[in-house]
């Protein structure tokens, strides 16, 4: 019998890692399985060169659980080890600086595990006794038991052991008894050992008999020795890779595309990705890459390895070359981190590339599902964008799909403005922008459908990318006015009448909260709407931004602007402006002259004080100016009521707001009554 310390500078190493690797402490059996399966690989690796002569028999790897006796075993037939291995290999562990590194790494469990090859040690987090009872694989070896119970203490005796290979029993701690659950063992299992390259089995299989669960003959493996992405990629069908999604997410929509990754240099990676069916919710589709090392599963989380955009999609990545033993802010520096990750993002943007060049109908089939994902890439990563503004599509509200350079070449000829600009026309709901819409197409003009998750930020960034290019959605101008062909266009009004035109139609608009109108005229030409609501792009774009953004609350906080367009050509409008001017001449004669008079006046007294400093114009010049102000006010006032009284007798107007209203479904509550009653009155007339 041998006893001895481990060779660890630290004291008191086992509380340590016990502390440290707490919240992880669940990936003490990956460690330890991972080590069954290496042990075994070597022995195959022997025997493949000869070295071994022996009968490899069943490789299989077992883990069992002793309830009664409280342990947990894993067990292989690898290798082995003899006393003089267990001294070389479990006894000294290379330590350097202890201390220090604890301190930094602290949370981070991988970083530490790996800087020390603790994997074996990991299994003090969960026992307070561990005993290894191994039969080495060289001739006439002797068995040996290894017991240590947490402190630096170690014994090795000689035991019996009829069968090669090696038992690690755990003797579990009073509290980890979880992990004498079979049920806990085995989803840790399936979660960490799921695609190991040898077979682990973890009891036997059940069957239903009799009422019970009665074990079988066969042995409970729980991993696929032999996944997908580890075979080659011509001898896979596309049911391959689907059963394979399956296997990994049993819940999810089918795959709309994947990538088989394989690369021997300048780094190792095997793995595959599948564009998964986003549909609007980013944040749940994250999380669903799995990265492994030589098919260990190591974590989900891959934010640090893949871009960002990239963590939208599903799949495996397996590189031994993505290193563990760093902490997880350092690996985005990591050279190899890098080149995996630029990889990576130029495999997905080849893949899309080739699906559109050489199956364009089955890739505008599947745009709505990928743009959310394309979108993100584009908006998040420069790069990306480079690549995929040749493949990512515009689709107009007719379905018809077109990539950036087809669909500049297509409105070009039509939707350029007198100064160059090319003006893209949008549509956000073809329901609720239909007229606008159906206005738009009238003119010979395309409109674009913009109604995804990403597409105000597209919109944004597409102006600065491309050159003299302009968004507007259909319903931010009338729209001779969103692509303005000529200098002067012709007016129909005066601006008398057209003030007044403006005064009446005001009057009449409802009272809305958070909800403001501007009223203007314009000559549409006979064939357009009476009256038009429009909402300024620039306003809606802060609003909406808003929304998205922190620190743009300023205009989350401003009221819905709106301008009323009163079409002067419309024959309906010249109706109300003729009857409105013949039925209001009388009053509104003398607040005219009044108006004039006071106009005239305070131009007077502006005069004198022109050129003047403030201070330099006398006090009685001021007072008079502010007089003529507050008079001219409670003429315009006078004038305004009159509209307002006017209007309230005259149903046409009420009548051609309400509709305009109506088509923006700005028509609600007591407004949207009274103009069904007073439709209702007015078809019984
Ligand atoms: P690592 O696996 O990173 O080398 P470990 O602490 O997990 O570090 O293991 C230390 C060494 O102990 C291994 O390299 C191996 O030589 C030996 N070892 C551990 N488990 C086994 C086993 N089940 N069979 C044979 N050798 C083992």
């Amino acid at each position: 019998m041998q006893k001895g310390n481990i060779g660890i500078t630290t004291e008191n190493i086992f509380p340590v890692i016990k502390k440290f690797l707490y919240s992880d402490h669940e990936i003490f059996l990956r460690e330890l399985v991972s080590n069954a399966v290496d042990a075994t690989q070597k022995l195959k690796t022997y025997a493949m060169r000869g070295d071994f002569k022996g009968d490899l028999g069943d490789l299989t790897i077992r883990v069992s659980v002793d309830k009664e006796a409280k342990t947990l075993t894993i067990s292989d037939r690898g290798i082995g080890m003899t006393a003089e291995e267990i001294d070389k290999y479990i006894n000294q562990i290379a330590f350097s600086g202890a201390n220090d590194f604890l301190e930094k790494y602290k949370d981070d469990a991988q970083a530490i595990i790996g800087h020390f090859g603790l994997g074996f040690y990991s299994a003090f987090m969960v026992a307070d006794r561990v005993d290894i009872v191994t039969l080495s694989m060289q001739e006439g070896a002797q068995a040996v038991k290894w017991t240590c119970d947490g402190s630096p203490a170690y014994e090795i005796t000689e035991c019996e052991k009829a069968d090669r290979g090696t038992d690690i029993v755990l003797h579990v701690a009073d509290d980890c008894q979880e992990f004498l659950e079979n049920a806990k063992v085995e989803s840790l299992l399936r979660k960490y050992c799921h695609f190991l390259p040898v077979a682990i089995a973890f009891g036997k299989k059940t069957e239903w008999k009799d009422g019970k669960q009665v074990p079988t003959d066969e042995d409970n493996v729980i991993n696929d020795t032999n996944p997908l992405w580890t075979r080659t990629p011509s001898t896979l069908k596309d049911e391959d890779y689907r059963n394979f999604y399956r296997d990994l997410y049993p819940m999810a929509d089918e795959p709309l595309f994947w990538i088989h990754l394989n690369v021997d240099y300048p780094f190792h990676l095997t793995g595959v990705l599948y564009f998964p069916k986003i549909k609007n919710n980013l944040d749940i589709n994250r999380h669903k890459i799995q990265l492994y090392c030589n098919q260990v599963f190591v974590t989900d989380e891959v934010e640090n390895i893949v871009p960002e955009f990239l963590t939208l999609l599903h799949g495996v990545i397996d590189s031994p070359d993505i290193p563990l033993n760093v902490s997880r802010s350092y690996l985005q520096s990591d050279a190899n981190v890098k080149k995996i990750s630029q990889y990576i993002t130029k495999k997905v943007s080849d893949r899309l590339q080739s699906i559109f060049k050489t199956e364009r109908a089955v890739y505008e089939e599947k745009w709505n599902d990928l743009k959310l994902f394309i979108h993100y890439g584009m908006l998040s990563q420069e790069d990306f964008y480079e690549k995929a503004k040749a493949y990512a599509l515009l689709t107009d509200v007719d379905g018809k799909h077109y990539t950036y350079d087809e669909y500049r070449d297509l409105v070009k000829p039509t939707q350029t403005d007198k100064d160059g600009n090319l003006i893209c026309l949008y549509a956000s709901d073809t329901t609720a922008q239909y007229a606008y819409i159906a206005e738009a197409q009238k003119k010979g003009y395309n409109v674009l459908l913009m109604d995804g998750q990403l597409d105000s930020p597209l919109v944004q960034m597409l102006e600065q990318k491309m050159e003299k290019t302009r968004f507007s959605r259909v319903d931010a101008d009338v729209i001779d006015r969103l692509i303005v062909k000529s200098d002067s266009r012709p007016h129909a009004l005066g601006a008398e009448e057209s003030a007044q035109l403006c005064g009446v139609f005001r009057s009449a608009l409802p009272k809305v909260d958070k909800v403001e109108f501007h009223v203007e005229t314009e000559s549409m030409g006979v064939t357009s709407a009476p009256v038009v609501i429009t909402q300024s792009e620039y306003m809606r774009r802060m609003k909406e931004m808003s929304h998205l953004q922190a620190g743009m609350s300023f205009y989350g906080e401003m009221p819905d602007m709106y301008t009323v367009v009163l079409n002067a050509d419309h024959r309906l409008v010249q109706r109300v402006l003729a009857d409105a001017t013949t039925a209001m001449a009388d009053k509104l004669a003398p607040i005219d002259a009044e108006l004039a008079g006071l106009q005239a006046r305070r131009a007077a007294i502006e005069k004198k004080g022109e050129g003047k400093a403030y201070n330099d114009v006398p006090a009685e010049d001021r007072e008079a100016l502010n007089q003529c102000d507050a008079d001219i006010k409670a003429q315009q006032d006078k004038k305004d009521a009159a509209y307002a009284e006017y209007a309230a007798g005259n149903a046409t107007i009420s009548q051609l707001v309400d509709l305009a209203l109506l088509q923006n479904g700005l028509l609600q509550g007591e407004a949207l009554a009274k103009f069904v009653e007073r439709s209702i009155d007015m078809i019984g007339k």
